[in-house]
């Protein structure tokens, strides 16, 4: 598949921010995918990017990056670096991005890659369980890895009326991909089906 296929395909399966489809459309995915899987770069599916890790498939990171619902100029944080595409496509999409990994050699090579393609992006190698809360609140918070429940902190660090997307459920197990919206005390949950992503990782 083509770049350009690819990015027809995901707008066929439903997603039509325009923002997002046109940060699909500049961002070149063959750059986070390994050189032996670069032939591949553009297919649905997610690829191994070492360390037991992958790079999320490209119609799941739109669906999830649309749910964020943000606006350029927009403050995010993204829990699980991992290649650096996700939060490529943030940072092309005008947003102040945030981002955590806690593999030091993915966290390294993300960072560099990042700044070779000229992305802005703010990269921490941490447990992000914590979050980052020195720049919080931010108006979306994306969790790339599926914990078994919502970390407790991130709660606190969501802006009001601010969009919390989330895999959520046991290793290995059936996964479900939630957006959740703070309004005041209450959080109002959408239930976006099911997904299948490596663990997230809290020791
Ligand atoms: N968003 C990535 C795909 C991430 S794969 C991309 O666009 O390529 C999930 C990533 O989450 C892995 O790199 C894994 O190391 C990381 N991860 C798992 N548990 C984590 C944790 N507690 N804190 C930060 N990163 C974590």
């Amino acid at each position: 598949m083509s770049h350009e296929e690819m990015v027809a395909l995901i707008r066929r399966r439903g997603v039509r921010d325009t923002l997002v489809l046109d940060a699909l459309t500049r961002v070149p995915r063959d750059a986070f995918v390994p050189e032996t899987h670069r032939c591949d770069a553009y297919g649905d599916y997610p690829l191994p990017i070492g360390y037991g890790q992958t790079i999320s498939q490209p119609y799941i990171v739109a669906l999830m990056t649309e749910a964020l619902s943000l606006k350029s100029g927009e403050r995010v944080l993204e829990l699980g670096t991992g290649s650096g595409y996700q939060a490529a496509l943030l940072a092309a999409m005008g947003l102040d991005v945030y981002t955590v990994e806690r593999i030091p050699a993915l966290y390294e090579a993300a960072r560099a890659r990042l700044d070779a393609l000229g992305y802005t992006v703010h990269c921490k190698l941490d447990d992000g369980y914590v979050g980052w809360s020195e720049f919080a609140p931010y108006d979306g918070i994306l969790v790339t890895a599926a914990p078994a429940e919502v970390p407790e902190p991130l709660w606190a660090q969501l802006a009001e009326g601010g969009r919390l997307v989330i895999p959520v459920g046991p290793p290995h197990g059936y996964q479900t991909l939630w957006k959740f919206i703070k309004h005041g005390d209450r959080i109002e949950r959408v239930d976006m089906g099911g997904v299948a992503f490596v663990p997230f990782i809290h020791e």
